[in-house]
């Protein structure tokens, strides 16, 4: 391998919540692949977006920008292709490119991938079966209907691209699952699985929303109450109050988006045997994430946005056997724009100045630098998208602490919806209330924690660039 350089595999899937995935400790499901990624390396507990949607939190990870720099705020704001990315700056430095699967930052000769050798990708979402493709070509790229199972034939067009890659120089795959994204729609191979067995319901699927502020009961993400026949595969027309309702549906649900999940553990399975087979394992960085993360069940909902533990978390294990000890866990805050920085770093090569995250490399030694990131920015930029109706928000996320600011205004943003609400704080202490069921803002007792954490979040925004809400005053 030239220079020593390390292969990277990048897998991520799209709305795989980490407290699905046994490595995580997922009380739910197993996840036998994906667990030998992280006892071969390291685990990752506090790696979080910036963004808790697909089209913006692939284009921070892939720019190592927050939106309000890259400008893909929503999903409706697609990326401009002649941004600079990880891909493009590794092929220019002789790496073999490539990316197959979900893409989600737009089509056309203005948004198609570019970086890359080769690519295939869906179009939008994508469908689970007989997938249409976009394979790379002219004006765009050329559509084509692929015959079978969507998470079989994203990863047999990686095992054929690896197949047939440049040996001389090292590679970057990006492999990008579309599962487990609603609607769930399972193989016939994992069907069956969970089938007379009930799924154990998470502490809070009957949230009554008190305490929080009023964006948490206006959302319209709850399960059965905002879902249809395609989520739940059946007439929903059921005779049942929103609790016996959210039970339900929950069974319904979460086996489906586990069915789902098995057939990606499957393929990944394939992909690591073939790096044992190729004598690639040890030079090659194999990282398995999702673009965000996901309620199942957590406060009654399915669904994102939120800036709420489970859907801020990203799963984010990683083995690179020359690197990283295996079984290794670390627990500092790490984001998707310090992923980029990474991958540059481990290429040897310097992240741009007008990167904003930075690598985290040492961590994956064990060594965490004394001025690492305590805090983390994020913001959803979305306003009352339908259907889900978020509240546009902002905030901060420390070690213990959480403090978000609904400033619930479209701002004029794509994709987002007219009709401001008055602003509200939430104000979490997760070493006290991990669940998030109790917004501590007005509490006298966390006056100085409220103060502290105010001035930390308008730090962060002066340092990264970006506008305070003119009614959010100190
Ligand atoms: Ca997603």
């Amino acid at each position: 391998m030239p220079e020593g350089r390390p292969n990277i595999l990048f897998i991520m899937s799209d709305d795989h919540a980490s407290h699905a995935m046994s490595c995580y400790g997922s009380r739910i499901n197993r996840t036998p692949n994906l667990d030998r990624i992280a006892e071969g390396g390291m685990r990752l507990d506090n790696c979080f977006c910036t963004n808790s949607i697909c089209t913006p939190s692939r284009a921070a990870i892939l720019t190592g920008t927050h939106n309000h720099v890259n400008g893909v705020t929503t999903l409706a704001t697609h990326m401009d292709n002649r941004l600079t990315t990880f891909p493009k700056l590794l092929r220019d430095a002789g790496y073999a490119t490539a990316i197959f699967g979900k893409w989600h930052l737009g089509t056309g000769p203005e948004h198609c991938p570019t970086g890359f050798d080769d690519w295939a990708v869906l179009p939008g979402q994508g469908l689970y079966h007989n997938p249409q493709f976009i394979f790379d070509g002219p004006d765009g790229g050329t559509p084509r209907v692929m015959r079978g199972y969507v998470t079989d034939i994203i990863t047999d067009l990686c095992l054929d691209w690896l197949g047939r890659r440049d040996r001389s120089k090292p590679f970057c795959l990006l492999y990008h699952h579309k599962a487990p994204h609603r609607h769930w729609e399972p193989d016939e191979k994992h069907a069956h699985l969970y089938l007379n067995e009930e799924i154990p319901e998470p502490d809070t699927l009957y949230d009554d929303y008190a305490n929080r502020a009023s964006a948490a009961a206006a959302a319209k993400t709850r399960v059965g109450v905002h879902m249809n026949e395609r989520d739940l595969k059946c007439d929903i027309s059921r005779n049942l109050d929103e609790s016996e309702l959210r039970k339900w549906a929950y069974q319904r649900y979460i086996k489906d988006y586990l069915r789902v999940i098995a057939s990606v553990d499957d393929n990944v399975g394939r992909v690591l045997d073939y790096l044992d087979a190729e004598g690639l394992t040890d030079n090659t960085l194999v990282i398995y994430t999702s673009d965000q993360g996901f309620f199942l069940g957590d406060h009654g909902w399915f669904d994102k946005r939120f800036m709420y533990e489970q859907s801020l978390r990203m799963p984010f294990i990683l083995r690179y056997p020359r690197e990283v000890a295996a079984g290794s866990v670390n627990g500092d805050i790490v984001t998707n724009v310090d992923f980029a920085p990474l991958f540059l770093d481990l290429a040897g090569l310097p992240a741009p100045a007008d990167m904003q995250g930075r690598s985290f490399r040492p961590l994956l030694g064990g060594r965490t630098p004394d001025d690492w990131q305590q805090s983390m920015y994020y913001r959803y930029w979305m306003h009352k998208d339908n259907p889900h109706n978020v509240y546009a928000h902002y905030g901060v996320r420390t070690r213990r602490y959480k403090l978000i600011y609904y400033y619930a205004d479209p701002l004029g943003q794509p994709g987002a919806n007219a009709g401001c609400e008055e602003p509200e704080w939430e104000l979490f202490d997760l070493e006290a209330d991990r669940d998030e069921m109790r917004n501590v803002y007005a509490d006298p007792a966390y006056a100085a924690v409220a103060r502290d954490l105010k001035r930390e979040l308008h730090r962060l925004q002066a340092e990264l660039g970006d506008q305070r809400y003119p009614r959010d005053v100190d």
